[in-house]
């Protein structure tokens, strides 16, 4: 949903000259940062920044109140840097206008299972990073980098588990041959997760329709599968060693 909000603006950061700008069609901050929560939030104030003279880009920061939680969080959103603002002169144009991030930082970490951590405390740590990295605006470019190797662990560890003799080979093997020995129908999921990991590794995008979410969306899919198997498996060794047992 877009709103208007009007902002305070300093030309060229001099505080005694104030103005007021209007930016129109700016898509809302729906989540808040302190709760997760999708709420339509109330606009509390809102400041834009920018200085010709020391370059420093015309920058947004926006204050709303979550209803939710009843906290305070700030949106940052950037502006083009064609947009760049003229001295000591109201910028003439502030479309577009991307959100880019949320203060404070969300920290919203996904639960895996205690057989998950188990099973790959690999795969645990390495999402839980690349979680910090997408989180981080300096290093968001790296969190998917960190997804594809999380995505790895996990099903590397799996394979391990299911097939122990063979430890050192699946070490070694190629992500995708190791796909191609997973049960078959959890295999497309995997493969999926993994294509989309491999466009955030590579220079070319193959697949620029889908991003970060979506890999996140089948990751989280290849755990639950993965975590139904890992928990068949388990019956199975604790049935054989009671069978065993009373024979
Ligand atoms: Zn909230």
């Amino acid at each position: 949903m877009t709103k208007n909000y009007k902002l305070h603006y300093h030309p060229n950061l001099n505080l005694e000259k104030e103005t007021t700008i209007e930016l129109k069609s700016v898509e809302e901050v729906r989540i808040c940062p302190h709760c997760g929560i999708a709420t339509s939030p109330t606009f509390i104030d809102g400041y834009l920044i920018g200085d010709n003279n020391s370059y420093i880009p015309p920058t947004t920061y926006i204050i709303f109140h979550c209803p939710s939680c009843n906290k305070l969080y700030i949106a940052k959103y950037y502006i083009p840097h064609d947009y760049y603002i003229t001295n000591d002169m109201m910028p003439y144009d502030f479309s577009p206008i991307f959100p880019s991030c949320t203060y404070p930082g969300k920290h919203i970490l996904p639960e895996f299972t205690e057989n998950i951590k188990q099973l790959s405390p690999m795969f645990v740590e390495t999402y839980r990073q690349a979680c910090y990295a997408e989180e981080n605006e300096d290093t968001i470019g790296l969190a998917g980098l960190g997804y594809r190797k999380a995505i790895e662990f996990l099903i590397k560890d799996y394979l391990i588990k299911v097939d122990p003799d063979n430890k050192d080979k699946i070490i070694k093997m190629q992500l995708g041959k190791c796909i191609d020995k997973l049960d078959e129908d959890i295999q497309d999921i995997a493969k999926a997760a993994t294509w989309l990991g491999n466009d955030e590794v590579h220079y070319f995008k193959k697949h620029s329709d889908y991003g970060i979410d979506d890999m996140k969306d089948f990751i989280q899919c290849l755990v639950t599968d993965i975590e139904r198997y890992y928990v068949k498996l388990k019956a199975r060794e604790f049935v054989n060693a009671n069978d065993n047992a009373t024979k």
